[in-house]
């Protein structure tokens, strides 16, 4: 990503973290204290591997490692964390280092953006969601109560270093989470992308690094050209939201025991549904999303929450305007719109959609 003004940060696609130390020269590490952000998981793989790289070319490096897991996405770890740069000594110039999936990314970023009032930090993604989604765009944010990333701020890396041989090491749940939202910016954006994923489904799932290489600077490039264009989501950006305002509701009622991916898969799912029902694609091609989700070891079905429960709870989502939902729906394979017409009714005839697919 080069542009000016907040969108002059570059984001790196490499094959492992050998180019860490020289890609981070541009944010002058020698003359800062860099704190690494992970969560247990991630730190158990590579923590060690890439404090030895920063520890090569930064003044100081500590490192804070949390509880993996969506539930420690919250203020108590940030105010550990905070107190943990109080203890080193961390000034203003300064500089955080996220290592890890969207968790990580979403929370050193929101700790970053209010600290002293701001620090810098990058972005180091490790899971496949956080390379093609949560690291881009400077989205920062915890969860509050059951309210999910309803703290935050916008706040943007001056960095992001992929290392796709990370990928090797998420299970295939995790690996599918990210292919929830491959999918859809095909469905919204590009649907001569969206066929290429489907038929280069065999590579994406045995994690061939040229395929991969290639997926994610798609999902990458359409991703930051959505936010460019909007950066604090008052147009365009709400695209993005497709398939998140069903799955959000699911993801909160399942208590996160489905995963975000999951559950934006669900939703996309459900959304397509909705297309379909007003004429806007057709059904062949709402069973082969359909299908696309199975191939990527995606659900299509939900147990457990009646469509009621979900509508009730998209209410509670950030994406209402004057009360009214802002919907995303398809206008065809690759182009969607936001929609403000979508009643309860409809919702719920999509929820039950999936509820009755076997
Ligand atoms: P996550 O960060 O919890 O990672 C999933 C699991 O994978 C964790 O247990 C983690 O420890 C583990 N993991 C991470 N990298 C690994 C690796 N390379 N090998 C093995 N295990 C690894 O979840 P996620 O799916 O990356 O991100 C979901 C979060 O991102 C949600 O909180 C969601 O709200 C947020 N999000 C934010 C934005 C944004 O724009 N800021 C966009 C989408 C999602
Ligand atoms: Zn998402």
């Amino acid at each position: 990503v080069k542009k000016d003004g907040i969108f002059a940060y570059e984001i790196y696609l490499e094959k492992d973290f050998g180019m860490l130390a020289e890609r981070l020269k541009v944010c002058k590490p020698e003359n800062r204290r860099l704190c690494i952000v992970t969560d247990s998981t991630v730190d158990q793989y590579y923590g060690d591997q890439v404090e030895e790289i920063l520890a090569s070319c930064a003044k100081e490096v500590t490192r804070f490692v949390f509880r993996a897991g969506e539930e420690n996405k919250n203020l108590n770890t940030v105010q550990d964390l905070y107190e943990h740069l109080i203890l080193h000594h961390f000034e203003r110039k300064d500089m955080l280092v996220a290592l890890g999936g969207g968790v990580v990314g979403d929370l050193a970023g929101f700790t970053a953006a209010t600290y002293l009032r701001g620090v810098d930090f990058v972005q180091i993604p490790t899971t496949l969601l956080s390379q093609v989604d949560s690291s881009i765009g400077g989205k920062t944010g915890v969860d509050f109560n059951c309210y999910k990333n309803m703290v935050g701020a916008f706040h943007q890396p001056k960095l992001v270093y992929m290392n796709l041989s990370a990928l090797k090491t998420l299970t295939d749940e995790q690996f599918a989470c990210g292919m929830g939202e491959i999918l859809k910016h095909g469905l919204i954006k590009d649907q001569g992308y969206y066929e290429w994923t489907i038929c280069h489904r065999q590579e994406i799932m045995e994690r061939s690094l040229e395929v991969l290489e290639e997926m994610i600077s798609r999902s990458c490039e359409i991703k930051r050209d959505v936010v460019e264009k909007d950066p604090t989501e008052k147009g365009d950006r709400a695209l993005l939201n497709f398939g998140h305002t069903l799955g959000h509701a699911i993801e909160k009622l399942k208590n996160f025991s489905l995963m975000h991916g999951q559950c934006v898969a669900l939703g996309s799912l459900a959304a397509s549904y909705l297309s379909m029902r007003r004429g806007q694609i057709t059904e062949a091609e709402l069973t082969a999303i359909k299908e696309a989700n199975i191939a990527f070891g995606l659900p299509v079905s939900v147990e457990g929450v009646t469509p009621e429960e979900v509508v009730a709870t998209t209410r509670s989502d950030k994406k209402m305007e004057a009360g009214k939902v802002k919907f995303i729906l398809l206008n065809s394979i690759g182009d969607a719109c936001i929609d403000r017409s979508v009643t309860d009714q409809e919702m719920e005839d999509a929820v039950k959609y999936l509820e009755n697919i076997t």
